[in-house]
């Protein structure tokens, strides 16, 4: 049985009107949903976008991008540890000027350890390096490296999970037990938490250092349309590092 045209308008109207706003917006994807997903362990509401993947960092990572000068098919790109979310989009964007590495991953376009490159120096305008440093023993030397191989004027966009609360860098070189990197650290396999202080490594390497937030680049409003700082999140922060021209 066929609904008569006007029955079925109001009935379509109805159904509309009683679902869900969308409430965010994924940046990488375009998407707009109702809400993103739980993730992590402990897991962060709202964190994961459901079609590609992102989740808060990345987003975040993502819009930053926006904001620099779009002249991506001109700039060398080296991405560590290539997020599936932003991969495949930075390498449309760069084209043969995007590199990928990872110490084991396949995923990557080549197997390489941060801190010791098989790249020639000052060969790329801009680096991306997010959640890797945490991992890495001697992250002054994979600073180092990346310092090396950017061109003078070039770019290195690190992320790391930094405790929130004003702490200075926790590390300890002999904490091996997973168990206890878990609880002090966040990871089983991180060999660290990072403090604000990460500046001053950066530093040290010859970089002069920007510290960028979510809360001072984007309003209220924006933060919660891109969920940009689920609760539990540690990823307020973006480490801009420039290598002098
Ligand atoms: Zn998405």
């Amino acid at each position: 049985m066929r609904m008569p045209r006007g029955r079925l308008s109001r009935w379509l109207r109805v159904v509309f009107e009683s679902m869900p706003p969308h409430r965010v917006q994924c940046p990488l994807c375009c998407s707009r949903l109702r809400g993103f997903r739980n993730f992590g362990q402990p897991p962060r509401p709202g964190a994961l976008c459901p079609r590609c993947g992102a989740v808060e960092r990345h987003r975040f990572l993502w819009l930053y991008l926006q904001r620099l000068p779009q002249d991506a098919a001109s700039i060398d790109l080296l991405h560590f540890a290539p997020e599936p979310c932003l991969s495949g989009r930075l390498a449309a964007l760069h084209g043969d000027r995007y590199h990928s590495v990872d110490l084991g991953s396949i995923a990557a376009q080549s197997r390489q350890d941060i801190t010791r490159l098989a790249l020639r120096d000052a060969v790329f305008d801009r680096i991306i390096c997010s959640h890797v440093l945490e991992h890495v023993p001697d992250d002054q030397a994979a600073l180092r490296e990346l310092f090396r191989v950017l061109r003078p004027g070039g770019m290195a966009l690190v992320q790391v999970p930094v405790a929130g609360d004003g702490r200075r860098t926790d590390e300890d070189p002999e904490l091996i037990d997973p168990d206890e990197r878990l609880r002090r650290f966040g990871q089983h396999d991180h060999v660290r938490l990072y403090g604000l202080d990460l500046r001053e490594r950066f530093a040290d390497t010859g970089f002069r250092v920007a510290v960028e937030s979510c809360r001072s680049l984007w309003s209220n409003e924006e933060i919660r349309r891109y969920s940009l700082l689920p609760a539990g999140s540690t990823d307020d922060f973006l480490f801009v590092g420039h290598k002098p021209a």
